[in-house]
């Protein structure tokens, strides 16, 4: 006879998608529920993600929960082990894809502890191509959301972002909002039609 499942039975949910599909604002939506449902939530992010501040995930619509910024897998681990030991049911992870690929066994490892891991990340880059570790995760996940923006063009679905080329316009962005430069402002959604540059295209 087969062995029922475990009491904790931990698993991977993957968010991706490109920029501004509302993968943080998903994410954000899980941990509400766990927290309406009584379980013990903990939710970090990259330290070097410091666009929406420090010790905070929020999405583009206004939602935000406290969040612990972490450096690296290493302190990501660290800071599991630290926290509430065997008293942890979800751990929510934004803006996964800058732990790098490291961070997929550390995932499947924090699932065996009987963990939920919601793993919310970028997994294209903004020229059109996989963007590590996110594929890989996606991969050993038990559920994948792969959400798409809308392109800034036609208003059709976007699975592409871009970065704003236009020169200029960055100079004039960073001339009057500083803040702004290396956000949301450098880059546009993109549908495939809209893309500028395809890499798949030969020639
Ligand atoms: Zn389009």
């Amino acid at each position: 006879m087969r062995a029922g499942p475990p009491s904790r039975p931990g698993r991977v949910e993957v968010i991706t998608g490109p920029m501004f599909a509302g993968k943080s604002e998903e994410l954000l939506r899980r941990v509400r529920r766990a927290g309406f449902a009584g379980l013990s939530v903990e939710v970090v992010h990259h330290a070097v993600d410091t666009r929406r501040g420090a010790g905070a995930v929020s999405s583009h619509s206004g939602l935000e929960v406290p969040a612990v910024p972490v450096a690296d897998v290493a302190g990501l681990e660290a800071h599991v082990a630290a926290t509430r030991p065997g008293g942890l049911d979800l751990l929510a992870i934004d803006e996964a894809q800058f732990f790098g690929p490291d961070l997929v066994d550390a995932v499947q490892r924090f699932a065996g502890l009987g963990l939920v891991v919601v793993v919310a990340g970028l997994d294209v880059t903004f020229e059109a191509r996989p963007f590590e570790p996110m594929p890989s995760l996606a991969a050993l996940a038990e559920s994948v959301t792969r959400l798409t923006a809308v392109c800034s063009v036609c208003g059709a679905d976007a699975a592409f972002h871009e970065r704003v080329v236009a020169g200029d316009r960055v100079a004039e962005v960073r001339e009057a909002r500083p803040e702004l430069v290396g956000g949301a402002e450098s880059y546009v959604a993109r549908c495939r039609h809209h893309l500028a540059a395809r890499p798949w295209d030969r020639g």
